[in-house]
């Protein structure tokens, strides 16, 4: 199998346990998409990389990219981690999730095209303290076109009109305006908070983003509200989404302190 050395930037998803010594991590990269290394020897003493490979690091790396089967490293050159987020758990749950439904999105091995530096800016939000829900929500917004879904956010899906009052039709994919309530019985019946959020987070870029306050309740809105498009409309619950979810459950949304 022909493999090909080169340098890649990378961002590490997760490690897994692989035979007595050694390891399997799974990365993004920008140059080759999602690729899984086989780390030889990684769980000896002595072995040089084990802070390189940890979860939610970023940075350069050489490696033999294979195209069937399993990668590998050869080295690491300049990486760091993301430490508030290896260090909470809320953050990393957040983090988690986001991952995954990239992970679940794009099929191995191809390229991430804009995503790899969408992923790698929203996880430094997160890091730098931004509202991890608030990160989590843009994301899985833009990402419903991966999965096929494109809900139309920007006026009504009938006429087109964005003065009005409006709601979110699953049937329809998007927005009605008052208007056209009648035709779905059905609709989310979203406060227009809530949808303002919708559609500026449709059209934010993420690798530009500044600020974002929300207040709690919207927060919940919004929650609720992706949560219903993502299991109607696309019928993707990672099991790193279960456990956000119930750790939520738990703890409550935590006061939380934007920048
Ligand atoms: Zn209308």
């Amino acid at each position: 199998m022909a493999g090909q050395i080169m340098d890649f930037h990378g961002i590490v998803m997760y490690q897994k346990e692989y035979r007595e010594r050694d390891m399997l991590v799974k990365f993004f990269t920008q140059e080759a998409g999602k690729r899984m290394f086989f780390i030889r020897g990684a769980k000896k003493r002595g072995f040089k990389m084990t802070a390189d490979l940890l979860p939610f690091t970023f940075g350069e790396y050489v490696g033999d990219i294979r195209d069937g089967g399993l990668s590998y490293i050869n080295a690491a050159k300049d990486t760091t981690n993301l430490t508030h987020i290896s260090e909470d758990i809320i953050k990393n749950a957040y983090a988690t999730y986001m991952m995954s439904l990239l992970d679940l999105a794009i099929p191995d091995n191809q390229l991430l095209g804009g995503w790899y530096s969408r992923l790698f800016h929203g996880l430094s939000l997160i890091n730098d303290g931004f509202d991890e829900a608030i990160i989590t929500n843009i994301f899985e917004v833009q990402m419903m076109s991966l999965f096929g879904v494109q809900p139309n956010l920007r006026g009504c899906v009938i006429c087109g009109r964005t003065d009005l009052p409006f709601d979110y039709s699953e049937s329809y994919g998007g927005l009605l305006c008052q208007q056209h309530w009648h035709l779905d019985p059905n609709r989310l019946h979203l406060d227009q908070r809530t949808i303002y959020y919708l559609r500026q987070f449709s059209a934010v870029d993420l690798t530009k983003l500044k600020t974002v306050t929300v207040h709690d309740e919207t927060k919940k809105n919004l929650r609720r509200a992706l949560d219903m498009i993502y299991s109607d409309t696309i019928g993707v619950y990672p099991r790193s989404k279960r456990f956000l979810d119930q750790m939520l459950t738990w703890n409550g949304s935590r006061p939380t302190s934007n920048k």
